[in-house]
């Protein structure tokens, strides 16, 4: 398979509403989507979104290397998806953002070629499952902003069938986060109730969260302390914790995964494909964590729209089953790029969302080209 043509789009697409984390406050997703041409006239597409804080990529980063990416990739043989770390690594080093674009826009075009949708083709590649239908993958909402708000909103989302939360933590004195993850654990007893505080706490108040009774419902606690402490630090966190510690910016890929779990300073992962440099190395990723009985959970980036949502989820219907759940964050954007955008069916997104060969999401060109973020412009290559 060779690429003909690409274009890349920078897009900003406002959030319904917007997103406070510990460091920063999320008003638009800024994200790239790519489409490739092949040699026989298909077309592919893939999305990476920015995120500074985690990747460090932003806008004008990720193109540069998507670009680049693109540009010496027209002249390579793209026929082996097993082969294709190897033909970006002999491009370009590092930059997993840009190549998981690269990478989800040329698995969009192999599994189209197959007539195969992209989550049986990394089923069947991987023997991942026996399951003849994969079971639908909870979603997991976030919650944030006032006691009000919050509580309206686990109230009207518990009632449309999640059952799967996150609450951010960490922008807030430690006893109010406390006070709130006791309110809200008691308000959606017995669902999966989750908290990530994005390394926003110290060691110390990490410890007094995670021995504390507001705290003892939760299914797991993401990211308390910054990725950059020393190892000894996560192991401590873990020995004293009475709940499951999940990390996420702690993670890019299998060295850390295989890293962690000699160091046993952790119970599971969030996995995104900014962070590992595309999906296939996100199922190497989630087959180690699974064959250590680590929790695992998937997410975009917030935010990122319904292509990236549907190359993510792949990975989850070919597992069969995610229990940490899945943060599909197209859920939060004012638009999405497809006239049929995934979307929650009783807190769960189902199978037959991607019933198309391929990644299963053809963005509309108009709609991408309406989304294009102010002061840029796409780039042909
Ligand atoms: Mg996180």
């Amino acid at each position: 398979m060779k690429i003909t043509q690409a274009t890349i789009y920078p897009l900003s697409i406002p959030l319904i509403e917007p997103i406070k984390m510990s460091r920063e406050l999320v008003r638009d997703a800024k994200t790239v989507l790519l489409c490739l041409t092949d040699d026989e006239g298909r077309q592919g597409w893939g999305e990476a979104s920015v995120a500074p804080l985690m990747t460090g990529e932003t806008l004008d980063s990720l193109l540069g290397s998507v670009k680049y990416l693109v540009e010496h990739g027209k002249s390579c043989e793209w026929a082996e998806p097993n082969k294709f770390a190897e033909i970006f690594s002999s491009i370009l080093y590092g930059n997993a953002s840009a190549k998981s674009c690269f990478e989800m826009a040329l698995l969009d075009l192999f599994t189209q070629r197959q007539s195969i949708p992209l989550w049986k083709y990394l089923r069947l590649e991987n023997k991942l499952s026996n399951l003849a239908e994969p079971k639908p993958i909870p979603l997991l909402r976030m919650l944030g902003g006032s006691p009000e708000k919050e509580i309206a909103d686990a109230k009207e989302y518990r009632a449309l069938g999640f059952k799967h939360w996150k609450i951010k933590i960490g922008s807030l004195p430690l006893a109010k986060d406390m006070e709130r993850v006791a309110m809200l654990s008691d308000l959606l007893d017995g669902d999966v109730i989750s908290v990530d505080a994005n390394g926003a706490l110290s060691l110390a108040d990490a410890i007094r969260f995670c021995e504390s009774k507001q705290a003892s419902k939760l299914s797991f606690a993401e990211q308390l302390v910054p990725a950059d402490l020393p190892l000894s630090d996560f192991i401590a966190l873990k020995q004293k914790s009475l709940i499951p510690i999940g990390l996420d910016e702690s993670i890019h890929g299998l060295v850390e995964i295989e890293e962690f779990i000699q160091a046993q300073a952790f119970d599971g992962a969030s996995l995104k494909l900014i962070k590992t440099g595309g999906v296939l190395e996100a199922v190497e990723a989630a087959k180690v964590l699974k064959a250590n009985h680590l929790g695992i959970n998937l997410a975009c980036k917030i935010a990122e729209t319904s292509l990236s949502g549907a190359a993510t989820a792949a990975i989850g219907f070919a597992l069969g089953e995610i229990p940490w759940g899945f943060s599909m964050s197209n859920q939060y954007l004012q638009f999405d790029i497809c006239a049929q955008a995934l979307t929650a069916k009783e807190g769960h997104l189902d199978v037959a969302q991607l019933s198309d060969s391929g990644v299963g999401i053809k963005p509309e060109e108009s709609r991408v080209k309406d989304a294009i973020a102010k002061g840029y412009a796409l780039i042909q290559c």
